[in-house]
């Protein structure tokens, strides 16, 4: 138990963090293009935000959160995705009253108690964008670009986009009803889950995993069937820019998203590469989400993207990535007096910006030189009573063995001058 991390979770060092690191720079550069700012929620937040924001007939509620009481009996819980803190703080930092459309991003940890498995974890990342304030088809097209950039700065090409409207609340009242009908028969064959959903929120029955629910909504009406005129024409707009801009997509009637906040437009990026976990990315439009958690009506849209699930996929199509350790300089020593001078010129060379390392363990000079090539020094120059004397040292490069006599005094100025 002690040394064994909690299953679900995953420790990131190394190379593996270096991919990572990679990843969060691809983000965070992608976020400033596209005018997106970084929010960052806390990791808990009271257990009924996401009752309300996530929805309570969703697998989320019902079956994965991480909820516990705290000393003073608040339920709380662990942020199982980042919209719901990011909408909880839009409206009590009141940023509805700044410049609007408000463009928000968020990498974060999330938690969800699921059965682990390949790109199933229970504590795992998420990179996710929600641009609040405007409804119109541009800004769904926006966000669904900067998903379609990232998989592109990425290097992911095999992956497709799936769209589809939900409608607004009119359109899913009387898809609901023609689902329902469409359903009755078959009551006994759903799961006991969607039969519970069949009264609640039928549309989720689409969105059930279970092999007997699937087979059944095969057949099913689609929202698209029923939506009205406004959302009708939104759609339209939304792939008439899509084809504009040379955006390829597949309007997907099974995409309903996990989630009840979604409103009209609905989207995922599903890989072709890694099969069963292949949504990388899901998002749309939720326009009554910010009511629903007490702030004034106001539209929205954003995705989320699972970071594991990302990092899975461009391995997939381009290999693990190896980062070759390499270092500016190593400093080496004989004796006391040298060792003082070694790790204070160390220190220096480090202020002004230079990798430079030195002995920790007394070892032999073979053993430093051996050490120094291990981690890949460029240059070394070991230090002995008589450099100290001299106040000058050799410094050899690495690579072609040649060494130049260099002063202390001028060891910084001459690395900056040769690196
Ligand atoms: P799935 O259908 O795979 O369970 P979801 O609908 O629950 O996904 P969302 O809530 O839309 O997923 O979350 C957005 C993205 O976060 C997913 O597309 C996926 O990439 C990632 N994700 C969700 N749950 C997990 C998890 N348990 N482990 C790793 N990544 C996850
Ligand atoms: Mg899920």
């Amino acid at each position: 138990m002690l040394t064994k991390a909690p299953r679900g979770t995953k420790d990131l060092f190394g190379d593996e963090m270096n991919a990572w690191l990679e990843m969060e720079n691809i983000i965070r550069d992608l976020c400033r293009d596209f005018s997106y700012g970084e929010i960052r929620t806390p990791i808990f937040e009271h257990t009924e935000l996401f009752q309300r924001g996530v929805g309570e007939t969703t697998d989320i509620v019902q079956k994965e959160m991480y909820s516990f009481q705290d000393k003073k009996g608040r339920n709380i819980t662990l942020k199982p995705e980042g919209t719901a803190g990011a909408v909880r703080s839009y409206i009590e930092q009141k940023m509805y009253a700044g410049i609007q459309p408000t463009r928000l991003y968020y990498i974060t940890p999330a938690f969800r108690y699921e059965k682990p498995q390949a790109g199933r974890m229970r504590q795992f990342h998420q990179f996710g964008i929600e641009l609040l304030g405007s409804d119109s088809p541009t800004a769904d097209v926006e966000v669904i670009t900067v998903a379609f950039e990232l998989l592109k700065r990425m290097g992911i090409t095999k992956v497709k986009l799936h769209i589809n409207s939900l409608g607004g609340p009119e359109c899913r009242k009387k898809y609901n009803e023609k689902l329902k009908e469409y359903l009755k028969d078959n009551l006994n064959n759903l799961c006991e889950t969607c039969r519970d959903r069949f009264e609640r929120n039928p549309l989720r029955i689409l969105d059930c995993k279970n092999e007997s629910c699937s087979v059944i909504v095969s057949n099913a009406p689609t929202v698209l069937d029923v939506l009205g005129d406004e959302c009708r024409s939104h759609f339209e707009q939304v792939k008439a820019l899509l084809d504009e801009m040379g955006i390829s997509y597949i309007v997907d009637t099974g995409i309903v998203r996990g989630l009840d906040y979604y409103t009209k437009t609905v989207f995922e990026f599903i890989s072709t590469d890694i099969g069963a976990q292949g949504t990388i990315c899901g998002g749309g439009r939720y326009n009554n989400l910010v009511e629903e958690l007490g702030g004034q009506a106001t539209a929205a849209v954003g995705f989320a993207v699972g970071l594991e699930r990302l990092m899975m996929v461009a391995e997939a199509e381009n290999g693990k990535k190896e980062y070759a350790q390499y270092k500016d300089i190593f400093i080496g020593s004989i004796g006391d007096a040298a060792i003082l001078k070694a790790h204070s010129l160390i220190y220096k060379l480090r202020q002004a910006g230079i990798i430079a390392e030195g002995d920790h363990f007394n070892r032999s000079v073979k053993a430093q030189m051996k050490y120094a090539d291990k981690i890949g020094a460029r240059y070394s120059m070991i230090i002995g009573e008589d450099e100290i004397n001299k106040g000058k040292a050799l410094l050899k490069n690495m690579n072609t063995k040649e060494e130049i006599e260099v002063s202390f005094l001028d060891l910084v100025n001459t690395m900056k001058s040769i690196l």
